[in-house]
């Protein structure tokens, strides 16, 4: 487990005097996050306005292959690579509200079943790994579902492409919002 400080410093290399300044082109890096509004990727990350692009829906999910609609997201994070970005960080947190959704079974109304559908898929594997403890499920759940989503943009073709010639790298990591810790789970160059 890395703490803020020392993942700014050893794994972004962010010499704070470093990278491209606010509002910079090309995109030095972009972020695949959760929508809810007490998670903020900027301060997790130490960045400033303009040093990061924010790719954000509930649940920080991949669309799952042949999934409708979908690739939305994809095509988020595969523009920003396109444009620069060499860094792809996927970022999760600690008690996310629709990971909890799904494992409550509340009801998918509206186009809801487009994101639990995918989230309900990381439940299945935590819940093989832990029981079904709420507490712990919905840990495990976070945690494979960040990964889950940082291995479906790995797989992504276009991405896959960059990551072949050395040129991105995928991070999956999650924040602990209660203990102010970002652990990174996974980090593919
Ligand atoms: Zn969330």
């Amino acid at each position: 487990m890395m703490r803020n400080a020392l993942y700014l410093a050893a794994v972004l290399g962010f010499g704070f005097d470093s990278l491209a300044s606010a509002g910079s082109w090309p995109i030095p890096e972009v972020v695949l996050c959760c929508s809810e509004m007490r998670e903020n990727p900027h301060e997790i990350l130490g960045k400033e306005s303009g040093q990061i692009v924010v790719v954000r829906n509930m649940g920080n999910v991949v669309s799952l292959a042949g999934q409708k609609p979908d690739s939305i997201e994809i095509a988020s994070v595969e523009y920003a690579v396109l444009h620069g970005a060499t860094k792809v960080i996927v970022l999760g947190h600690s008690n996310c509200s629709v990971i909890k959704s799904v494992i409550d079974d509340e009801e998918a109304v509206g186009h809801l079943p487009a994101i639990f559908q995918v989230i309900h898929k990381s439940v299945t594997e935590a819940t093989r790994v832990v029981g079904d403890d709420k507490e712990r499920l919905l840990a495990e759940a976070v945690r494979r579902n960040v990964l889950n989503s940082a291995s479906r943009l790995r797989n992504d073709r276009f991405v896959l492409s960059k990551l072949d010639s050395s040129r991105c790298t995928i991070v999956a990591g999650c924040y602990d919002s209660k203990a102010k810790v970002l652990e990174i789970l996974d980090e593919v160059e």
